[in-house]
């Protein structure tokens, strides 16, 4: 499978990919969290970082937690499908995976930052693109400073690349507005189940029906 633009990858077998943005302290680990326990297809695409992990975090199940010179030799090789530097660190998409999942059939979830999701929409067919908002600015600078892992001047430094980002939804499919955990996990798992409804992906499994009907 080539899901390289300008080749056909809107198959019906093939799986689709959700990529999902938000300012840190948005809520969007929890949204995806959330909506991949529902959508036992989905599988979430861990990516590659050079930043040490946080408490809580698991190598392989949150990120990749990598050497900067082993993620260095992986973009040399081509290995991701984008990648970017977020404050002082290096986080990327592994390609393989994207198209090993894909390619099984099974759907992904993937997080990225809008520089990676625009790679992503420049350079691959079948995505879909969501942005987490959280429900005001006021609220998120108290999310950023409740999260207690980071000093006032980082806090602060997270805000700005926050009002930077939002400026980006203007090319996103779909955008939640995390007001409540239990009813954004529901937008992004209404989003999927309509996504996946479409005529196009659905013609291969119907055209015996269509078929019969004509
Ligand atoms: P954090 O260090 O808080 O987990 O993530 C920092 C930022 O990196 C977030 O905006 C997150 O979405 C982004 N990020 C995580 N994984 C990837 C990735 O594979 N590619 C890109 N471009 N950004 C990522």
């Amino acid at each position: 499978m080539d899901m390289k633009k300008n080749r056909d990858s809107g198959s019906s077998k093939e799986g689709l990919f959700i990529v999902v943005s938000a300012p840190s302290g948005a809520g969007k680990t929890s949204i995806c969290k959330g909506a991949l326990k529902m959508l036992p297809n989905v599988r979430f695409s861990v990516s590659y970082t050079t930043r040490p992990p946080r408490p809580g975090e698991e190598n392989g199940k949150d990120y990749y937690f990598i050497h900067e010179s082993e993620f260095r030799k992986r973009i040399d090789e081509g290995e991701f499908a984008e990648w970017t530097e977020n404050y002082g660190y290096l986080y990327g998409t592994s390609g393989r995976t994207m198209r090993d999942f894909l390619e099984k059939g099974y759907d992904l979830i993937l997080d990225t930052d809008p520089h990676g999701a625009k790679g992503l929409k420049e350079n691959y067919t079948g995505g879909i693109f969501v942005f987490v908002l959280p429900p005001s600015i006021g609220e998120l600078k108290v999310r950023l400073r409740q999260r207690g892992f980071e000093e006032e001047a980082a806090v602060e430094r997270r805000f700005k690349k926050a009002m930077d980002e939002i400026k980006e939804i203007v090319w996103y499919n779909y955008i939640i507005v995390n007001d409540s955990l239990d009813s954004a996990i529901d937008k992004l798992r209404s989003i999927y189940v309509a996504e996946k409804s479409r005529r196009e992906r659905l013609t291969e499994g119907i055209k015996d029906i269509v078929v019969s009907a004509q």
